[in-house]
């Protein structure tokens, strides 16, 4: 299984079996002024560039529901 498996796997359990996290998880995870993501911000790690792997899940949810905003796009 690659990452990208898991990756979908993930995402179409979110899909299928959490109809109500994804959308709030589109809603919450949202690039600030500096384009990170702050609702991923830890005192450990500092908060990633925005798309966030848990937005990636949630866009990649919403696609596979038919729902949603749809997956950002990336250059490449
Ligand atoms: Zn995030």
């Amino acid at each position: 299984m690659t990452d990208e498996d898991a990756f979908r796997g993930i995402a179409r359990t979110l899909a299928w079996f959490c109809p109500d996290l994804w959308p709030q998880l589109q809603t919450q995870h949202v690039a600030d002024s500096t384009g990170h993501c702050r609702p991923c911000y830890s005192h450990a790690t500092s908060a990633p560039m925005w798309p966030c792997r848990l937005r990636l899940l949630a866009d990649e949810a919403g696609r596979l529901s038919g729902l949603g905003k749809g997956a950002p796009r990336r250059p490449g």
